[in-house]
């Protein structure tokens, strides 16, 4: 049965590494006899220049009419240095995930053993890192109501959880823990805020239905710290969403690079598959954006969305040998940088094809 996959490339070096991603789903679907059909859409900065939106209505339209997303990155400095305007990028990607209900944002961080020298921390505290993040993506602070007084002196984000959003997350944080190595780590800050009180509350009822799962509850500042201590002691991580966030992009630190992480999005319907890191104007239409996150996030929109797992482990693999090969760009060339063959992003695409 055909499959229609929905590539949104968005800003800044989104274009770049999503071309990447999708080409290797067509090879995917040449090599395994896979009808993918794919169309293009638009969202974020680039959208709103022609648009006026972040998220227009045709997209919407294609984005729940597709059976997967494969998106790249969306956002531009101006916003950065002009904290007053108020059509944003950003506005797209929380409507997407809002409207499409994903609330649950699925993050692999795996260390390749072949980048254990990109890595910030020692090779013998990061070696083995395998950690499976669960982020709850449509609930907390990033979504409650919103205040600025009249005389503009105050400011307030309410950050909201209800039972029902955390069951549902939790639920899918230990089943995927059934299938690892069954240690599931709920993040809260339960000493000081009463939406992470009823976050613990509900992870423990969650959490008798699968006593086959040990369960351990960790406030997140400590957590912040445990990351970088003892990477290796975490298997799956669930947190809610701000959480999740700032969390997410420090243990990427610990695996080498932004440009190696690649998350899925899912709720209900469509899944949504995304590179972790941004758009990262520094190095957009240079070819040096390191394409392996939309390439391993491609990997997931199979997996997770398609089911096809054995299509999927073909593409993780064929990470894996071009970095033996080692082929790497900028971001991952580690302190032993004179033996790596630096790459720009097309041919590391290529490379992986
Ligand atoms: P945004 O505002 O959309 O989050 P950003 O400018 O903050 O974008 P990020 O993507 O969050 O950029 O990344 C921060 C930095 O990490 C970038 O400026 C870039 O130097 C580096 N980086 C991010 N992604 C990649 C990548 N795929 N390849 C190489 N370097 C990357
Ligand atoms: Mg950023």
């Amino acid at each position: 049965m055909q499959k229609n996959i929905l590539i949104i490339p968005g800003d800044g070096i989104g274009p770049e590494v999503t071309a990447c991603g999708k080409a290797v789903l067509e090879e995917v679907a040449a090599r395994y006899g896979y009808a993918f059909a794919f169309e293009e859409a638009q969202m974020g900065h680039e959208a709103i220049l022609a648009t006026g939106v972040a998220l227009p209505d045709e997209t919407f339209e294609k984005a729940k009419a597709s059976d997967a997303i494969l998106f790249g990155a969306v956002g531009h400095v101006r916003y950065d240095n002009d904290p007053t305007l108020k059509v944003r990028p950003e506005q797209g990607l929380f409507r997407m995930r809002k409207e499409l209900g994903l609330y649950a944002n699925i993050r692999p961080v795996i260390l390749f053993d072949e980048l254990l020298d990109a890595s910030s921390l020692k090779p013998e505290i990061v070696k083995g890192t395998d950690i499976l993040f669960f982020r709850e993506l449509t609930g907390g602070a990033y979504f409650g109501e919103k205040v600025r007084s009249e005389d503009g002196e105050m400011a307030s984000d309410l950050m909201v959880y209800h039972r029902y959003e955390v069951e549902r997350i939790a639920v899918k944080a230990f089943e995927a823990a059934r299938t690892r190595r069954k240690k599931v780590c709920s993040v809260d800050k339960a000493n000081v805020l009463e939406s992470s009180r009823l976050w613990r509350e509900v992870v423990q009822q969650v959490a008798r239905r699968y006593p086959d799962v040990e369960t351990t509850h960790m406030l997140a500042d400590n957590t912040a710290m445990q990351l970088i201590k003892h990477p290796t002691w975490f298997d799956v991580i669930v947190t809610e969403n701000l959480f999740g966030d700032i969390l997410t992009d420090e243990t990427a630190q610990v695996v080498g690079s932004m440009g190696m992480l690649a998350s899925a999005s899912i709720g209900d319907g469509t899944g949504f598959f995304e590179p972790i890191h941004g758009s990262a104007y520094d190095i957009a239409g240079q070819d040096k954006a390191n394409p392996l996150a939309s390439i391993l996030s491609a990997a997931l929109l199979l997996e997770i969305g398609f089911g096809m797992k054995e299509a999927a482990k073909q593409v993780n693999d064929a990470v894996a040998r071009v970095l033996k090969a080692g082929y790497r760009t900028s971001d991952i060339s580690g302190r032993m940088g004179h033996k790596d063959k630096i790459v720009g992003t097309r041919e590391m695409g290529a490379l992986v094809i």
